[in-house]
């Protein structure tokens, strides 16, 4: 399918077919992995992408693999000619939309794991979502074999995670990151904000106020972890309406907790309002 300069493949050998005349001319493919239901967040990845390579292509896949629950995977939206058309407005010049029979023709028996960075942050709550994570984008780069990966630093873990994998596998792409894109109040944009209520999107923001308290309180001199997460969270916590999951503060490069902060600390966080759960994570550095 070609919708002006966009094509669209749906399966492996589809894009491969597309990809091979833009490798023989030695272009670069910029790469930008998604689930779909795509947003102004994604959209910096695709403008980033866009700027930097010569080809660009977006992928549009809702990865079985790394949802715990079914009813999660099911309840995920999917829109796909509002996708297309958002991906065309920015200048992409190949979607791949595949089925899971495409990605998945047999049950899945390699799976890439990486403890040490899963055991932390979201990864403490969703057994098995970051090997579903870093399985798929495996395949993913496999298959398109990009020059460059771009990722959202909204997803911290998950960048961390794919950035050692890459480095431990010596897997041939650049990974660059992406400044996370927020409303005016702060809230980073995520396809779930849409089903947050009105009472429950007017709060929502104290996340990452939360977020910003900590790092207000490092950069002003404070060294324990403690005492800034006991100060950072009391807002969050007297609020009826958020559930809070976890507040950490951790290396940025391992997700080791910290007890004391010197330099620089990832601080992250994941609340539920009812059954939305929403994550953030700030990247605090001395300066
Ligand atoms: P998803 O479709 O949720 O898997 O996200 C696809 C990519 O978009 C991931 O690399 C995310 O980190 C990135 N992303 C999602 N929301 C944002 C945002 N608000 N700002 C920047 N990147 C984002």
């Amino acid at each position: 399918m070609k919708t002006a300069s966009l094509s669209i493949a749906s399966n492996a050998a589809e894009l491969q077919r597309r990809l091979q005349e833009t490798r023989a001319g030695r272009a670069s493919i910029g790469f930008v992995p998604t689930m779909g239901a795509l947003h102004a967040g994604h959209g910096a990845l695709i403008r980033r992408a866009r700027n930097e390579n010569d080809l660009v292509a977006v992928s549009i896949f809702v990865n079985p693999l790394q949802f715990d629950r079914k009813t999660d995977l099911d309840a995920y939206p999917r829109n796909l000619d509002a996708d297309v058309a958002f991906c065309a407005g920015l200048g992409a010049d190949l979607i791949y939309a595949p089925a899971p029979a495409d990605l998945y023709p047999r049950e899945q028996l390699s799976f890439v794991d990486l403890p040490a960075l899963e055991q932390h942050l979201c990864g403490r709550f969703r057994p098995g979502h970051f090997r579903g994570v870093a399985t798929v984008v495996l395949k993913l780069l496999n298959i398109v074999q990009p020059r460059r990966a771009y990722f959202g630093e909204k997803d911290a873990q998950q960048l961390a995670i794919v950035r050692r994998m890459v480095e431990d596998l010596n897997v041939p792409v650049q990974i660059v990151p992406v400044t996370t894109v927020r409303e005016p109040d702060g809230l980073a944009l995520s396809s779930r904000n849409v089903r947050l209520t009105p009472p429950q999107r007017a709060i929502a923001p104290k996340l990452y106020r939360a977020l910003q308290t900590a790092a207000d309180l490092f950069s002003a001199g404070t060294k324990s972890v403690g005492a800034a997460r006991a100060k950072a969270i009391a807002d969050l916590i007297s609020e009826p309406a958020i559930k809070l999951e976890y507040f950490e503060v951790c290396d940025p490069l391992n997700l080791q907790p910290l007890s004391g902060v010197h330099d620089s600390a990832l601080i992250a966080g994941a609340v539920f309002f009812g059954e939305i759960r929403l994550i953030d994570n700030f990247l605090w550095r001395r300066v």
